[in-house]
């Protein structure tokens, strides 16, 4: 297996937000989220997706799932902690819907181009919502930060990580805290005139 995992459709007529998962919609754990039985989303992530929804963003999920790779459970078990992840939002709001959810199942090792911070996934989120063939550019991390494909995207993480791969596509990033989620920035995302956290991908 390579690439991404599609798990899940639909289009974007206006901006996407692009969330990471563990520790922004669900909370993280010490050595991952293996089972369905171990996620628990972060109150007020439901909600928080249907208001993006309202707005009308497009919800693009990015998220780094290793263990795939270091073979400790299969991909049927990532699409059932989805599964999951979907019921939960969807019984704190009913349009908390995730248009996809993209996958990296790599290890640093891989030398993949989806591991974040490396943009793949959000590049393949982008061409599969709006219907593009985008592929990854040379990012020049000493650079300015590139254009972005809506001025209103966003990428919302609890990682340095999710912060370079929205920076990567020129996207407003936003980051929290891995208690407080999605909900400590839904606020802002939803502000027009916030451009996002400040980034300097040279300054780890
Ligand atoms: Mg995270
Ligand atoms: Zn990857």
């Amino acid at each position: 297996m390579d690439g991404p995992i599609i798990d899940g459709n639909g289009r974007a007529t206006g901006p996407i937000a692009f969330i990471d998962r563990d520790g922004v919609l669900n909370y993280g754990r010490n050595g991952y989220v293996n089972h369905p039985e171990e996620l628990k989303i972060i109150p007020g992530s439901g909600s928080a997706i249907a208001r993006l929804r309202a707005k009308g963003y497009a919800i693009c999920v990015v998220t780094n799932q290793s263990p795939i790779m270091r073979k400790l459970w299969t991909v049927e078990r990532l699409h059932s902690i989805h599964q999951e992840l979907r019921r939960q939002l969807l019984a704190e709001d009913e349009n908390a819907i995730i248009d996809l959810i993209m996958t990296c199942p790599h290890r640093n090792r891989d030398r993949c181009g989806c591991r974040k911070p490396w943009p793949g996934m959000l590049v393949k989120g982008n061409n599969i919502l709006r219907n593009e063939n985008k592929v990854n550019g040379r990012i020049d991390w000493a650079g300015p930060k590139p254009d972005s494909w809506n001025p209103l995207d966003a990428m919302i993480g609890d990682r340095k990580s999710d912060m370079g791969a929205g920076w990567a596509v020129g996207a407003r990033t936003f980051e929290v805290s891995d208690r407080l989620g999605l909900p400590q920035v839904i606020d802002r995302v939803l502000d027009e005139n916030d451009t996002g956290d400040f980034y300097d991908p040279m300054r780890w």
